[in-house]
């Protein structure tokens, strides 16, 4: 096959949706009848909740299988949910576990093989090439990070270096020094990069080669991913991966994308079943309403999750790409569910507030939401935001200026507008513990009575 072709695996990511549906209802009958035959756990949940593959008809018929949450897959440490035989297993990976026992994924050669495809036809689609550098500085550790593009890159005939994370001075010589045409990173650290560079006196625009990038494991607006543009000169794109399904390759932003088309990434349906659902009820949400994800793996054969629940809150849809894929597509993550806040019946997402600040030059690291409640009985917030400066608190003016053009913009992203906005100086808020830093109980301080 050609270079010069759209797709990495053309039939695959152009097949007729119906077809796809079809290959989705197969794959899950198989990866379900693999599991209740041969693990244990899986069997005993199944039996409990009255359900047996051959209850599977229709796709419309996953509602029968109970879900998993969090929990009960951290209850499966170490290996109650390992489905494949230990020796047949080539790679293993792990959550964090910074919420209690991690969750230990396995990989055999035929599962980082569809791994790699996965990655390769995301690599393609935002235009890698064979023959060119792919520079990857995702953690190449236990959580999945660096793994998946690096196979992927391999497999699609690229070159991936394997800078791994954290090494701004080293990733700078390199994007200088070598025709790298892309690179993936956070967008904290490519924004780091790219200032740090600058002043090397580096215009990383014009004195590398690198046209293309890729982002993920963090929420970023669209004002970072212009910031990162101009700074890098290339054209940057969104993924999103969990380490519980063997994190990069899950979904990605195609040549299509724009700012305009809310729902962007795809997701590869032939390897992976989502599900948006209300979290309240475990009903499906209406195509391209925001729900919780939840996902099925339906290739993996060492540590296949079906129907995990996320608890990431986002918007899918089928909806037909101007790209020609016929795979859906999800939004960027849009909170958690379990991190949602309501004020006076809104919902509000820490995330939010933080899309609305960045755009602010002078914003610092950290914020803080703290919801009370009134004498009338009527909920408010209060945000503390930090300044990247503590002299910009000298000129009065200009903080009441700044306080109320923040205000503005919170109340037109959340559609609640906060009582009081305090700008304080940089660190003075207290620090989240690793690992939870953009979560909302670091965010957020609720003070109303339950
Ligand atoms: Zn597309």
């Amino acid at each position: 096959m050609s270079d010069d072709r759209q797709y990495f695996q053309p039939e695959i990511e152009t097949m007729p949706v119906e077809k796809l549906k079809d290959l989705q209802l197969k794959n899950l009958k198989e990866v379900v009848t693999r599991v209740y035959n041969e693990n244990p756990y899986f069997k005993k949940v199944y039996k409990d909740a009255g359900f047996e593959p051959g209850d599977l008809k229709t796709l419309d018929d996953i509602k029968k299988i109970p879900f998993m949450e969090k929990g009960t897959v951290r209850d499966g440490y170490p290996l109650k949910i390992v489905t494949g035989q230990i020796g047949d297993q080539r790679e293993m990976h792990s959550t964090s576990g910074t919420t209690g026992k991690p969750v230990l994924i396995f990989a055999s050669e035929y599962d980082i093989d569809l791994w790699a495809d996965r990655n390769a036809r995301e690599l393609w689609m935002v235009g890698v090439r064979p023959g060119d550098i792919f520079l990857n500085s995702f953690g190449y550790g236990l959580p999945t990070g660096g793994f998946g593009f690096h196979y992927g890159a391999q497999k699609m005939g690229a070159c991936p270096i394997p800078l791994s994370g954290g090494q701004s001075d080293r990733m700078i010589d390199l994007l200088v020094d070598l025709p790298i045409k892309a690179f993936c990173a956070t967008p904290s650290f490519a924004l780091y990069v790219g200032q740090k560079a600058q002043e090397k006196g580096f215009d990383l625009a014009k004195d590398s080669a690198c046209e293309i990038s890729l982002h993920g494991a963090e929420p970023w607006p669209w004002s970072t991913r212009e910031k990162i543009e101009e700074l890098f000169g290339v054209t940057a794109y969104d993924e999103f991966g969990m380490t519980e399904f063997l994190g990069p390759g899950m979904t990605c932003e195609c040549e299509a994308r724009s700012k305009d088309m809310p729902i962007r990434m795809h997701l590869w349906a032939d390897h992976l079943l989502a599900e948006c659902i209300n979290p309240d009820t475990g009903e499906p949400v209406a195509d391209g309403e925001d729900g919780e994800m939840v996902w099925t793996n339906l290739v993996n054969t060492g540590t296949p999750l079906i129907r995990f629940r996320s608890r990431d809150l986002a918007a899918m849809t089928w909806d037909l790409c101007p790209c020609g894929r016929t795979h859906p597509r999800m939004a960027a993550i849009k909170g958690r569910s379990d991190d949602a806040v309501s004020i006076s019946g809104l919902v509000v997402f820490p995330s939010q507030v933080e899309e609305a600040l960045t755009g602010f030059p002078e914003m610092g690291a950290n914020f803080r939401m703290i919801i009370e409640t009134d004498k009338r009985g009527m909920d408010h917030f209060t945000l503390i935001i930090e300044l990247k400066d503590k002299t910009l608190l000298d000129d009065k003016g200009n903080v009441a200026n700044l306080t109320q053009k923040m205000k503005e913009s919170v109340k037109a992203v959340t559609d609640v507008n906060p009582k009081v906005v305090e700008l304080i100086g940089p660190d003075e808020l207290p620090r989240a513990t690793a690992g939870e830093g953009k979560t909302a109980s670091a965010r957020v301080e609720d003070r109303r009575k339950k």
